[in-house]
């Protein structure tokens, strides 16, 4: 067992969203890491909780249901981690589904757009390397690589697919606020992820903690200097945290796809946290 990572990581991703890998491998490659606590937290769904959970049992593994919500509005990429939801909660299912069918439109539209730019990508290949999870960008970047459209999986981000690229088209989805709200409302805690894609934060936060918002990522690492928190960037977080009392989480927001996020339990998440999100149910 090399135990190189943090045991807490509550931000992660598998098949069932953009990851590269099924949940129960993500489970297996944490533990193997020293990863004790895990949260499951892929993009608008909770389907492969009950899987991580299986696995994690026997290796000790405790898994945290979770989801990330990525928001539509003027703030940026706000993304709000939900904690402690139910995947047998049928009203929180049908909200998600509905933001699932939201992002497989969007994504069938920015295939027309690049079909229209001239670079041919298929809808069919793309549902393919998503392999039933919820359809993302990733997937259309991994499609384009393959087809030859690009040098690499992050380059198709920079020339073609993210904001202000030519094939980029904005989904519809939750505000900010409504995605705070939706986790409240079905008993989970939110937390704002990777606050630094988060536009005018200082402003916006207050916002966001009336809606009830719990907890702001603190902790997070990351090969991309523009959302990396060095030891300043997780000063100035933690102090936000202080000022409006939310509890200060993190991350590795492992995907395994490309070079996005870090390795498991690569976020030096304090003990301790995970109680006092427990708290704040
Ligand atoms: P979507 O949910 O379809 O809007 O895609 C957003 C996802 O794309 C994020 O959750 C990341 O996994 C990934 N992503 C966003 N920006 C980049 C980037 N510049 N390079 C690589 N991956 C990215
Ligand atoms: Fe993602
Ligand atoms: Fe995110
Ligand atoms: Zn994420």
């Amino acid at each position: 067992m090399i135990e190189t990572g943090h045991p807490i990581d509550l931000h992660t991703h598998s098949l069932r969203s953009d990851g590269a890998f099924e949940p129960a491998e993500v489970v297996r490659m944490a533990a193997a890491r020293g990863v004790r606590t895990l949260a499951l937290s892929d993009h608008d769904t909770l389907d492969g909780v009950a899987e991580a959970v299986a696995a994690g049992e026997p290796l000790g593994v405790r898994i945290i249901p979770a989801t990330e919500l990525n928001t539509e509005s003027e703030w940026g990429d706000v993304h709000i981690l939900g904690y402690f939801l139910d995947p047998a909660d049928a009203k929180l299912e049908a909200r998600l589904r509905w933001l699932r069918e939201n992002r497989g439109r969007r994504i069938e539209l920015m295939v027309e757009r690049l079909n229209e730019l001239g670079h041919a990508v298929s809808l069919e290949r793309v549902q393919e390397i998503a392999q039933g999870g919820a359809l993302g960008r990733p997937h259309l970047a991994q499609a384009l690589f393959e087809a030859g459209h690009v040098a690499s999986y992050d380059d198709a981000f920079v020339t073609l697919i993210s904001k202000d690229s030519p094939a980029y088209v904005s989904r519809v989805g939750l505000t900010p606020l409504e995605a705070v709200e939706l986790v409240r409302a079905h008993g989970g805690v939110p937390s704002l992820a990777h606050p630094r894609t988060a536009i005018d934060l200082e402003a916006r936060l207050p916002l966001l903690v009336q809606a009830g918002l719990c907890g702001i990522e603190c902790y997070y690492v990351s090969k991309d200097p523009g959302v990396h928190h060095g030891s300043a960037e997780t000063a100035h977080f933690l102090a936000l945290a202080e000022q409006y009392a939310l509890v200060p989480t993190g991350g590795s927001d492992f995907h395994g796809r490309g070079e996005h996020g870090a390795p498991l339990g690569g976020a030096p998440v304090p003990p301790g946290t995970i109680s006092a999100l427990e708290a704040r149910r």
